[in-house]
């Protein structure tokens, strides 16, 4: 497990272009936290780091699922906060998105319950003060520790 907070939402950006670094085509990032805990700022820290163009990235929550063409990696955007069960979210496909060489962040990634893959990153955001959010970076699966163990090197 890592822990790390951010003070700003330009930290948060920043930690999610670090976290990009180190991400391989196939990765599934399951994020969690409540509305305005900075999930989809962090989603746009990634997509920069993935040199996707910053204005570009937005909430999916309409659209439940955005693509865009990083510099190397793609990268795929899905927010089911809109989706209470477990049918809608397999209706979705975001199945299919596991064997697709992208990255896969998806927020409110609880409601997709048993579907989640084997392996994934699970990030939680809690809401430590107005602008202070807390990380917590935990492994489902070895790959996913491989890649805290390189975090913890790097972050600070
Ligand atoms: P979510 O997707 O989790 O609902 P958003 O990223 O859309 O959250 O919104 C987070 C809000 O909180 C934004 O208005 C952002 O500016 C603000 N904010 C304040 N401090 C932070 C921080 N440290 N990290 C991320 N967002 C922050
Ligand atoms: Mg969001």
């Amino acid at each position: 497990m890592l822990n790390l907070t951010t003070n700003t939402p330009e930290q948060t950006i920043v930690w999610g272009k670090q976290l990009a670094r180190f991400l391989k085509p196939g990765d599934v990032i399951a994020l969690s936290g409540n509305l305005g805990a900075g999930k989809t700022t962090f989603v746009k820290g990634i997509a920069q780091g993935l040199g996707i163009n910053k204005k570009q990235v937005n909430s999916p929550s309409y659209v439940l699922i955005r693509e865009y063409k990083g510099k190397n990696i793609e990268l795929f955007h899905c927010d089911l906060y809109r989706l209470d069960n477990v049918e809608q979210i397999s209706f979705l496909g975001i199945e299919d998105y596991f064997d697709r060489e992208g990255v896969l962040v998806i927020e409110w990634a609880k409601r997709a319950g048993d579907l989640l893959p084997d392996q994934y990153l699970d990030i939680s955001i809690a809401l430590l003060g107005e602008k202070k959010r807390g990380f917590k970076v935990k492994a489902c699966g070895a790959k996913y520790q491989a890649l805290i163990n390189t975090l913890k090197i790097v972050i600070k």
